[in-house]
């Protein structure tokens, strides 16, 4: 039987909007970090416009119940784990989007997924850069709620540098309309950038207005492998140095062999460390900083370099490096670590990995975007074995101290959610944790958004 609370909500939505069949808010109940204490939910919430997020908030406060947001389910933290006897507040029928090549931007609900933004701001000529290697299935507003990163943000930055107007449904149900389509925009705080990267915990997320860029030069590529870490990691700062390529990622030889198992692409499996980098600088320069890689590459002992400047092949070793996440998840579960450093201390950081790895007697796969040090080191769990769920727990807590003690972060781009949450006040202190706790207090004070996630 339904709950009787959800009659009025029910009576405030479109037909069909609340889901309660178990069958149904099963699939709504974990990210792709598959909490398996993630919550039963009292139901699912399809909001289809700002009026019904209003609406599932003012319902929320006045019933006490918590909502989670969720976008397409794609988080790695665990910030979209349902809670018990909460809502889930999904986004994902929210799909519209208007582009304004006259001001170079775009507005867009949160629903539409980044592949189908980019695609439809495209068609303008116009380019949107953030590109995590979830793009495809991940939503603009989920994007926008943990300021997603990816490979080209070593040149282009990440999500924030992207949005410049949000319009938020706060936990009471009240909409505020922050920024717009303006460049620049110094009234009153800067309450825009507060919400980016909030992770549900503050407010809603219902429409989005995103600053476009002309559309991107072709890339030329290159693939260079190497023998040892250091070598890789003295080639990036080489690189780093002197341009700012438009991608610069990284794979261990875990990941290399992982990936050439699962894609068959002949990959360099005896390389300790293998590196791909673009550059899309325009006209003859391309090819220029392309040289200045690979000479950078040369100098610091790669053993096997490869250049492109088709677009095809190129975007094959980018389909590598996107790859490494199905592929090492082929090996078992994972945990999905996502720690930063600044990029001098990268030998440092992989080698402590492989030190945990070993210790612990797990595998870590790690890829990274090494040209902002931002790393993923993927925990190979097995839930069903107990010993090996609790050994790579206790490897994946290793890592994000390894990390703070290298003067880094603990998550450079999937956030806190819920399975980092343990490990932010040492990364944060306590007055800074203080500041965010005062902040998230002023906004949710009956903490009914996300509970859970991040505090
Ligand atoms: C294969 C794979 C590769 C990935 N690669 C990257 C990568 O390169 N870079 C990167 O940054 N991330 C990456 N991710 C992680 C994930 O895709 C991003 O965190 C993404 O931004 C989440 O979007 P989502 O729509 O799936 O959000 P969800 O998982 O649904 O939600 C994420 C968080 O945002 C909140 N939220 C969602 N929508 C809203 C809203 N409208 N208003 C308020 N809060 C909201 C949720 O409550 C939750 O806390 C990857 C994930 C996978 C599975």
């Amino acid at each position: 039987m339904t709950d009787p609370r959800l009659d009025s909500l029910i009576a405030a939505l479109p037909a069909k909007s609340v889901l309660t069949e178990p069958d149904v808010t099963a699939g709504y109940r974990q990210d792709w970090a598959k909490q398996p204490d993630a919550g039963q939910p009292l139901a699912v919430v399809r909001a289809t416009c700002t009026e019904d997020v209003q609406a599932v908030m003012r319902w929320s406060h006045e019933h006490g119940v918590p909502v989670v947001p969720r976008g397409a389910g794609t988080g790695l933290s665990g910030g979209a784990s349902a809670v018990d006897g909460g809502l889930v507040l999904s986004l994902e029928r929210m799909r519209a989007i208007s582009v304004d090549p006259a001001t170079r931007t775009a507005v867009v609900q949160p629903g539409l997924l980044n592949a189908e933004v980019k695609a439809a701001v495209a068609e303008h000529g116009l380019w949107y850069p953030p590109d995590p290697s979830s793009f495809e299935i991940c939503s603009i507003g989920g994007n926008i709620a943990t300021n997603a990163g990816g490979l080209c943000c070593v040149k282009y930055g990440v999500t924030t540098d992207y949005v410049l107007g949000l319009h938020v449904v706060l936990a009471d149900g009240t909409l505020v309309r922050l920024g717009g389509p303006r460049l620049k925009d110094v009234a009153g705080l800067s309450l825009t950038k507060l919400f980016v990267g909030s992770e549900g915990t503050l407010g809603i997320v219902t429409e989005i207005t995103l600053r476009l860029m002309p559309a991107q030069p072709p890339a030329q590529t290159m693939v260079a492998s190497f023998a040892t870490l250091q070598e890789a990691a003295d080639a990036v700062l080489a690189i780093t140095a002197t341009m700012r390529p438009a991608m610069l990622e990284f794979m261990d030889k875990v990941s290399i062999i992982a990936v050439d198992d699962y894609l068959k692409m002949d990959l360099d499996r005896t390389a300790e460390a293998m590196l791909i980098a673009q550059s899309d600088a325009a006209g003859a320069h391309c090819s220029h900083e392309l040289a200045e890689m690979v000479a950078a590459c040369e100098a610091n002992g790669a053993t096997e370099i490869f250049s492109t400047d088709d677009p095809a092949e190129g975007e094959a070793f980018c389909a590598a490096r996107r790859a490494a996440f199905p592929a090492v998840g082929a090996l078992g579960e994972l945990l999905f670590e996502d720690v930063g450093v600044a990029m001098t201390h990268l030998p440092e950081l992989v080698t402590g990995i492989a030190e945990i790895a070993e210790r612990r007697g797990v595998t870590i796969a790690v890829v990274a975007h090494a040209g902002d040090g931002n790393t993923h080191p993927l925990i190979v769990s097995d839930p069903h074995d107990p010993d090996v769920a609790a050994r790579a727990h206790l490897a994946f807590g290793e890592v994000m101290e390894l990390a703070i003690g290298l003067g880094g972060t603990i998550t450079g781009e999937h956030g806190v959610g819920r399975m980092k949450k343990d490990w932010l006040p040492a990364y944060l202190g306590p007055d800074e944790m203080a500041l965010n706790q005062r902040i998230k207090d002023a906004l949710d004070p009956r903490n009914l958004l996300n509970p859970g996630a991040v505090f």
